[in-house]
């Protein structure tokens, strides 16, 4: 086991600037009404930096240093744009232990997960964009003899991104390298709880970059995303976080007819059929480990697998091996390498699962392991932590509808293939689900039949660059990830042309 030292103590890879103004130009500027927040570890509770908080003059001016550079970022060529991504995914590479332990300690995540995860996640998406960029092609249609139609990709200019706090680094940089790839200019506004990471993040890269052409404004959703996502002067808002949000990102968008992606909640199954039981050993384990997603990254993520649904053949053996599976996720010091399970990232989060905690067992849900806040002496007192939880209960339950947001699973038996992707089906929710099967029949029929954007076979929380990512139903619009993502940072210019 390795301990990465703590911000702020000796051997510390990291160190934060004890204030993060906001990045506009090129350079840091002060908030325009001097205000800042606090920034606390969820670690141990305690604020290791201050934010500037941001208003509308900020995104303002955000916007000018934005529309300032994006003319020249847009005509540079795509070689040159693609050799700048690769410079940031080298410069990241070489700083994988410091970014991984920036967004550990900044969310509260196991550094093991930042550093096999997270980081080289973010590291490749530069580079899987560097190389879509240059490989993009326009084209041409002979209309008849004397006319041609070309068309042409252009950069819609300024873009504004709001991301939230489950993957900090992560998310900037799945929104960031396609709209820097497509040559646009782009102001982000962190998500309050995560802002100091993607400022170590651009601390590290920013000279890579002409001024202006990212620019970070910091603050709260109400103060600094409203204005962001209301304004004309942004020709796309791309937006993950809550759906309850996202309604009031399209809202606000709508005013003045741009364009949104929103990537947005989730309430995935995990189907577990007969089969997994009756294999051998080796899937079987495969299988278990992939009912454990649900405490992947403390269970925050959109495609939490937070419905299990077990085939009733082999339905007790199942869930008593995936209790038990469940009770050896090791948690712990988020920066102890051996640590499965680390802290939630803030304390209304916290606060928001002991309450569904509350929910469940007042509906009637059996607590099969689990339920209880963890609450540690020493250097972890005052951390945000909670035990992985299982639940039992059936689908109409509001642990089976409603996004939890932590390390929480409900479980329910299902009789059928039917019965299966009648389950399944029944949510608001659309993003991610898993399907566990040998029998691949079976399996592509659940997985094309199920209302999800992506469906895991066998497996569970992938993210390849080259898989398109997002949700059907309330789950969000567009998708992210593979080189389709290009597309919704451009335009298509269409040339007609009589010779
Ligand atoms: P959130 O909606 O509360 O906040 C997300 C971002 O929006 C933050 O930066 C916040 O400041 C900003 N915001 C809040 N109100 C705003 C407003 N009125 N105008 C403009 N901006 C506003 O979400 P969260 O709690 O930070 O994140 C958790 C949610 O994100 C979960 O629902 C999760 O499923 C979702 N999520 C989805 C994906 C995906 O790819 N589909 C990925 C990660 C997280």
């Amino acid at each position: 086991m390795t301990r990465y030292a703590a911000p702020g103590t000796e051997g510390a890879l990291v160190s934060y600037k004890p204030r993060y103004d906001h990045y506009i130009g090129g350079e840091y500027v002060p908030p325009a009404r001097g205000q800042y927040f606090e920034n606390p570890s969820p670690v141990n509770g305690q604020t290791f930096t201050e934010i500037a908080r941001g208003t509308a003059e900020d995104v303002e001016r955000a916007l000018d240093a934005a529309h300032a550079a994006a003319p020249a970022w847009g005509r540079t060529s795509t070689t040159e744009r693609a050799q700048i991504l690769n410079k940031i995914a080298d410069r990241m590479e070489a700083n994988l232990e410091p970014l991984a332990v920036a967004e550990s300690w900044e969310n509260g995540k196991p550094v093991r997960e930042t550093l096999a995860a997270d980081i080289p996640l973010a590291i490749d998406h530069f580079r899987y964009f560097a190389g879509v960029v240059r490989a993009q092609e326009g084209s041409l249609s002979e209309i008849d003899d004397d006319t041609v139609a070309y068309h042409f990709h252009e950069p819609l200019g300024v873009v504004a991104q709001i991301i939230p706090w489950n993957f900090p680094i992560l998310m900037a940089t799945w929104k960031l390298a396609p709209a820097l790839a497509a040559g646009n200019a782009v102001v982000l506004k962190p998500a309050e709880q995560t802002p100091a990471s993607v400022h170590v993040w651009l601390d590290l890269v920013a000279d890579l970059l002409p001024p202006g052409v990212v620019n970070i404004v910091n603050g709260f959703g109400a103060e600094a995303g409203k204005p962001l996502a209301s304004s004309p002067r942004v020709a796309k808002v791309a937006f993950t976080g809550e759906t309850t949000t996202g309604r009031l990102i399209m809202q606000y968008a709508s005013e003045n007819i741009k364009p949104v992606t929103l990537e947005l909640g989730g309430k995935s199954p995990n189907i577990f059929f007969d089969d997994v039981w009756a294999r051998d050993d080796a899937f079987r384990d495969k299988a278990l480990e992939g009912f454990t997603m649900f405490a992947l990254n403390q269970g925050e993520v959109c495609t939490c697998p937070s419905r299990a649904l077990i085939q009733r053949g082999h339905y007790a053996e199942f869930l008593d091996a995936a209790v038990a599976r469940t009770e050896r996720i090791v948690p712990g010091h988020p920066l102890d390498t051996d640590t499965m399970i680390g802290a939630q990232a803030s304390n209304d989060q916290l606060e928001k699962i002991l309450s569904y905690l509350d929910i469940g067992r007042q509906e009637g849900a059996k607590v099969l392991t689990g339920g209880q806040r963890i609450e540690y002496d020493g250097e972890l007192a005052g951390g945000y932590y909670v035990q992985p939880t299982i639940f039992e209960g059936d689908n109409r339950m509001r642990i089976f509808q409603e996004e939890i947001f932590g390390p929480v699973v409900s479980v329910t038996p299902f009789d059928d293939y039917d019965d299966a992707l009648k389950i399944a089906n029944d949510t608001l929710y659309g993003l991610g689900a898993g399907v566990w099967t040998r029998d691949m029949n079976t399996a592509y029929r659940a997985g094309r039949s199920i209302q999800a954007g992506r469906v895991w076979v066998n497996n569970y929380h992938a993210y390849p660059a080259h898989a398109a990512f997002g949700g059907y139903k309330q789950s969000g619009i567009g998708r992210e990830n593979h080189r389709m993502m290009l597309d919704h940072y451009q335009q298509t210019k269409n040339l007609l042309v009589s010779y």
